[in-house]
C-alpha cells in the first residue's frame, strides 16, 4: 500500500560536526529546579511530571547562526525557558538510573518557549497545557553534541540573556531530578525510542520576550544558542 500523499519530512536536529539527528518525540520535564518551582507557586518538592511537544516543534539553529522565531499567535506573554536537552540513542522501558547514560546520544542547548498566558488559563481550568507549550517553533535547539565528546553532563552553568541582560542563571547540578532519574521515571511511563529529545526543565527567572528581542542561551560544555524573535 502506498501513502495517500507524500509523508512530511522527518523533523531533525543538526549534529555538531555533521549529520542529522531524526526527532521521534519531545518530552519536557516540568518544574525541575527548586527556585523555578517556587516562582511558579510550588514548593519545589514534588515527583517529576512531563508534557510533550510535537517533534516538528523543533526550530534547529545552526552553529554560530542566529535562529529566527516568529512571535506566535494568540499570546501576549511569550516566555523563555532555557533548558538542557538530552537526546536518546537507545530506547527502552524501565531503564534504571544507573544505566541511563548508556541510552544518551548527546546534548544540546534548547529553549522551551511558552505562551504563559495560555498555559496559565489552562492551569486555572484544569485543562491540558498543549496550547501553551506545544505550538509551532516552540522548541528552538542548537546542534546536538555527542556524549562521546562532552562526557556525562551533571554540572555546569546554564543561563539565558535577553538583549545582553542575564535573565535566567542556574547550574545543572541544581536539577531536582537529574538526567538519569528523569530517564528512569520517563521510561516507566513511555517506551523511550531512538530520536527522543528530553527538555529537562528550566532554572528560575523565566520572563517575557517581544518582537526584536535576541535570546542567547548558554550551557557550560555545550555553547550558545541564539534566537531572534521576529
Ligand atoms: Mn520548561
Amino acid at each position: 500500500m502506498s501513502f495517500v500523499f507524500t509523508p512530511p519530512a522527518t523533523p531533525a536536529v543538526p549534529v555538531a560536526g555533521g549529520g542529522l539527528f531524526p526527532v521521534h518525540r519531545i518530552y519536557c520535564v516540568g518544574r525541575n529546579y527548586a527556585e523555578h518551582a517556587q516562582e511558579m507557586g510550588f514548593t519545589g518538592r514534588e515527583p517529576p511530571f512531563f508534557f510533550l511537544k510535537p517533534a516538528d516543534a523543533v526550530l534547529p539553529v545552526a552553529d554560530g547562526a542566529i535562529g529566527e522565531m516568529a512571535y506566535p499567535p494568540l499570546t501576549a506573554n511569550l516566555h523563555h525557558e532555557i533548558e538542557l536537552v538530552v537526546a536518546i540513542a537507545t530506547g527502552g522501558r524501565n531503564i534504571a538510573a544507573a544505566d541511563a547514560a548508556r541510552h544518551i546520544w548527546g546534548y544540546a542547548v534548547g529553549l522551551d518557549m511558552t505562551r504563559r498566558d495560555l498555559q496559565n488559563d489552562m492551569k486555572k481550568q484544569g485543562r491540558p497545557w498543549c496550547i501553551g507549550k506545544a505550538f509551532d517553533e516552540s522548541a528552538p535547539i542548537a546542534p546536538l553534541q555527542p556524549i562521546a565528546r562532552t562526557g556525562e553532563l551533571t554540572k555546569g552553568a546554564i543561563t539565558v540573556s535577553v538583549n545582553g541582560a542575564v535573565r535566567q542563571k542556574g547550574d545543572l547540578s541544581e536539577l531536582i531530578w537529574n538526567v538519569a532519574e528523569t530517564i528512569e521515571t520517563l521510561s516507566k511511563a513511555w517506551t523511550l525510542q531512538p530520536g527522543d529529545l528530553i527538555y529537562t526543565g528550566t532554572p528560575a527567572g523565566v520572563g517575557a520576550v517581544v518582537s526584536g528581542d535576541l535570546l542567547e542561551g548558554f550551557i557550560e560544555g555545550l555553547g550558545t544558542l541564539k534566537v531572534r524573535i521576529k
